[in-house]
C-alpha cells in the first residue's frame, strides 16, 4: 500500500545545476528522472514542478535594474526550459509525460487545463507543470502548492539537498536540529524557510501535507512513498 498515491514533486532549479551552480547538469536530471520512474512503477501518480533559479530569477542581481514583471517573465520561461530537459530525460527512460505550461506556447507544451492534467495522471503519465503560476510576483513553490491543491494531490514533496526542515540552516550551522514533524503554524512562527509564505499559507488553508526531503539520496523518494519515515512532514 502506498503512503501517498498522487504526489506533486517540487524541485528547485538549482537542484538541476549540480556542482556548477548554474545551468543544467544532464546527470542530475537523469538521476531525478530515475527516482521518479521507480516511484511510478510502484503505482504512484506524479506531477512535477521545477523551478528556474539555475537559469534566471526575477529577484536576482542580474535582474536588479530590470522591470520586475519583465524579469519574472524571464524566470517563468526558465522553468519551461528546465521542464523540457526533464521531459526529455523521463521520455528517454520510457516514461510517458506531458508538459503543461501556465503560459501559452502551443508548439512546446499543452496549456494547463486542470481536468486534462488529472486525466493524464490517471493514465500514468508524469505531468510537468511549466511556467510557474503564469503570474509575476509568485514563485514556483507557490505554483507547486497551487497545482497540488488543484489536482487534489495527497502530498507536496519538496526535494532538496538537505535531509529535511532544520531549526536553522544546516549548511551554515552544524548545531541545527532537524524536525521530523512540524505544524504549518510553527513553520510560519519560527520563520523556517520551507517554502515561501504564500505557498505555506495555501497548503495550510487546504490541509495539504508537505514533505521536505533529500532528493540526492538514492531511493529516498521510493522509501517515502512506501511509508518509511523520510525527511520532515509539515501538517496541521
Ligand atoms: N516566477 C514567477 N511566477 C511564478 C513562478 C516563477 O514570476 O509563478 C519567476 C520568478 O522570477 C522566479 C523565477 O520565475 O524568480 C524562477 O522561479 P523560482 O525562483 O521559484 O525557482 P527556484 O528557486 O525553485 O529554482
Amino acid at each position: 500500500m502506498l503512503q501517498y498515491k498522487r504526489i506533486l514533486l517540487k524541485l528547485s532549479g538549482e537542484a538541476l545545476a549540480g556542482d556548477e551552480g548554474y545551468g543544467i547538469d544532464a546527470r542530475m536530471v537523469d538521476r531525478y528522472a530515475e527516482e521518479i520512474k521507480k516511484a511510478l512503477e510502484l503505482g504512484a501518480e506524479i506531477a512535477l514542478v521545477i523551478g528556474g533559479g539555475n537559469i534566471f530569477r526575477g529577484l536576482s542581481s542580474a535582474a536588479a535594474t530590470m522591470d520586475r514583471v519583465q524579469a519574472d517573465h524571464m524566470g517563468m520561461l526558465a522553468t519551461v526550459i528546465n521542464s523540457l530537459a526533464f521531459q526529455d530525460a523521463l521520455e528517454r527512460k520510457g516514461v510517458f509525460t506531458r508538459l503543461m505550461s501556465a503560459i501559452k506556447m502551443e508548439q512546446v507544451a499543452e496549456p494547463f487545463i486542470r481536468r486534462r492534467a488529472i486525466r493524464h495522471l490517471e493514465k500514468g503519465r508524469v505531468v510537468i507543470f511549466g511556467g510557474g503560476t503564469g503570474n509575476p510576483y509568485f514563485t514556483t513553490d507557490t505554483a507547486a502548492s497551487l497545482r497540488a491543491v488543484e489536482i487534489e494531490a495527497d502530498v507536496i514533496v519538496k526535494g532538496t539537498r538537505v535531509d529535511g526542515v532544520y531549526s536553522s540552516d544546516p549548511e551554515k550551522n552544524p548545531a541545527a536540529e532537524m524536525y521530523r514533524n512540524i505544524s504549518y503554524i510553527d513553520v510560519l512562527k519560527k520563520n523556517l524557510r520551507v517554502m515561501d509564505l504564500t505557498a505555506i499559507t495555501l497548503c495550510r488553508e487546504n490541509l495539504l501535507p508537505i514533505v521536505v526531503m533529500n532528493m540526492n539520496v538514492e531511493g529516498n523518494f521510493v522509501r517515502l512513498l512506501n511509508g518509511e519515515t523520510v525527511g520532515t512532514l509539515v501538517n496541521q
